[in-house]
């Protein structure tokens, strides 16, 4: 058997813009996968989902150290270009785009993106800067692949509206996709960060989908969210979540914070178990 053709890692922006004009000159639609690599079955997942609905699929990674808050774990989070390479050759990728710092943010580089009301809840006041980072990068990410559609996970839910908020009001002609959340067996969304975990923390951390899936069930029958959420909170101090950043339910859309759920909602949560801080969420709608 002949070993699958290398996938052309493209350092720049400009070998990635020339990829890009090649395919749309040929009439080839092209599927985007932001990741900041470490890749998993998530990613993955993300990437078979382009490949369903686009000829040229396109993969970025880059570690985007504006999006990383100054304690955090920007030093420590995990980088194996080749072995994210060989996971991406399983499922076929037409182009790798991965930029250092400096291409990505030249000497005087002085532009922000910065969506607002999104951003004020949730993960906002707990990670300041961070949607800033996001929407800047993502913006500079869409506007240099220039492709049909791109691919982000609903794990990240709060990140998916702001990208589709700021997809929308600076007109980027991209098609926003959104992927249902990927996890392990047990329920854990898969994340780059479980690897952090200690055998007994990701025992642990299988409370997180636990909780949230058993307050669905009661908000969906029309419960108040307050005395759920008040319920969620001690499971997850019980479990030794400490600190949780927020257990809210909110409205899927706006994320503004709902009492009862009367339309597609989303319960999210941001909680530490040791030096790990692990986000999900899931949806609930009025009967389901
Ligand atoms: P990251 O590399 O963590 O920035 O993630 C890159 C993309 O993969 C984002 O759009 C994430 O939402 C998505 N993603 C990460 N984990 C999962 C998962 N477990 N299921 C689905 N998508 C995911």
């Amino acid at each position: 058997m002949r070993d699958a053709p290398a996938i052309p890692i493209l350092p720049t922006v400009a070998a990635l813009r020339a990829a890009s004009a090649t395919w749309r000159r040929a009439g080839e639609a092209i599927g985007f996968v932001p990741t900041m690599g470490a890749l998993h079955e998530g990613h993955l997942t993300l990437v078979r989902q382009a490949r369903a609905q686009c000829r040229r699929v396109v993969v970025s990674i880059f570690v985007n150290p504006t999006q990383f808050g100054p304690n955090s774990d920007f030093a420590r989070y995990p980088r194996d270009l080749a072995a994210d390479i060989a996971k991406l050759a399983t499922v076929g990728v037409d182009a790798v785009f991965a930029p250092d710092v400096g291409e990505m943010y030249p000497d005087g580089f002085a532009t922000t993106v910065t969506v607002a009301g999104l951003t004020d809840g949730l993960c906002g006041p707990h990670r300041p800067g961070h949607f800033a980072g996001v929407a800047t990068v993502v913006s500079k990410l869409l506007l240099q692949c220039q492709a049909d559609a791109a691919y982000f996970g609903e794990k990240d839910w709060q990140q998916l509206q702001v990208v589709r908020r700021l997809a929308r009001d600076l007109d980027i002609p991209v098609r926003i996709e959104g992927v249902p959340t990927v996890r392990e067996a047990d329920g854990l969304a898969m994340s780059s960060r479980n690897f952090y975990l200690s055998p007994d923390e990701r025992q642990r951390a299988t409370v997180l989908y636990r909780t949230l899936s058993a307050m669905a069930a009661e908000l969906a029958g029309g419960a108040p969210a307050a005395p759920a959420i008040a319920r969620g909170f001690a499971a997850l101090s019980k479990a030794g979540f400490d600190p949780v950043d927020y257990l809210s339910v909110v409205e899927a859309e706006s994320l503004q914070p709902a009492a009862r759920v009367t339309g597609p909602c989303r319960i999210a949560v941001a909680a530490w178990l040791g030096k790990t801080r692990l986000i999900d969420n899931v949806a609930v709608a009025p009967g389901a």
